[in-house]
């Protein structure tokens, strides 16, 4: 299987985590390199855009979600809908990451339990590495647990911007790939007991 078992139909990308961590500079960052120090924190935009991947181009839509949960059901908001997760925390607020261990636990179980849905953490202001309040072993053991990337950005500096998107749509990938493999070979339950009397395949 290539890197083109990404979608064929438009993949979502929702960017979730706490107000003020920093989900709508990293995406206008990605978007267009742009770096606006004030912006509407009530507001939830959706940005359609093509994305190079492989050898193709993918339709994506990326959702930078504001805290809409407030107003509304989880199971209604897009966040519950998405493909794939951006989850960010801002490293010099440890409540922040904190909360996104919650917003993790409710898009699991939006997604039926799967804990396989595709997601990057990104810890992001890592330009101010002077305030930090979550350790790079915080993470580490966080990510461990749940097997999940993570990569520390600054939207401000563009550090490793582009880079969590593309180990996100790496992820999407490998977690296609993962439960394809899965569909066409199955688990091996405990009472499975080989048939050595199986009919060889003889070609004659
Ligand atoms: P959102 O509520 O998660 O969408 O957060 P915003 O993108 O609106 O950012 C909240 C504030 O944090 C704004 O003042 C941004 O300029 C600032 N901010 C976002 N990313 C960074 C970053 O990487 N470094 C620093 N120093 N500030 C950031
Ligand atoms: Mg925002």
């Amino acid at each position: 299987m290539s890197d083109s078992s990404l979608s064929k139909r438009r993949l979502t990308i929702c960017v979730v985590g706490s107000g003020g961590v920093g989900k709508s500079s990293i995406t206008l960052r990605y978007l267009s390199d742009q770096f606006p120090e004030f912006y509407d924190p009530t507001v939830e935009e959706s940005y359609i855009t093509k994305v190079e991947y492989g050898a193709n181009m993918h339709d994506v839509e990326i959702i930078d979600t504001a805290g809409q949960e407030e107003f509304m059901s989880f199971r209604d908001s897009s966040m519950a809908h998405g493909d794939a997760f951006l989850a960010l925390c801002a490293i010099n607020s440890y409540s922040s990451f904190v909360e996104l261990k919650v917003l993790r636990e409710k898009v699991i179980r939006e997604h039926d339990g799967d804990t396989d849905v595709p997601m990057v953490i990104v810890a992001n202001k890592r330009d101010l590495e002077n305030c930090r309040q979550v350790s790079v072993d915080d993470l580490v053991a966080y990510c461990n647990q749940i097997n999940c990337p993570f990569m520390e950005t600054s939207a401000k500096t563009r550090l490793n911007v582009c880079e969590s998107f593309r180990l996100l749509l790496d992820r999407v990938n490998l977690l296609k790939q993962k439960k394809f493999y899965q569909s066409i070979i199955p688990e091996e339950s405990e009472d499975y007991i080989p048939d050595h009397t199986e009919k060889k395949c003889v070609i004659s």
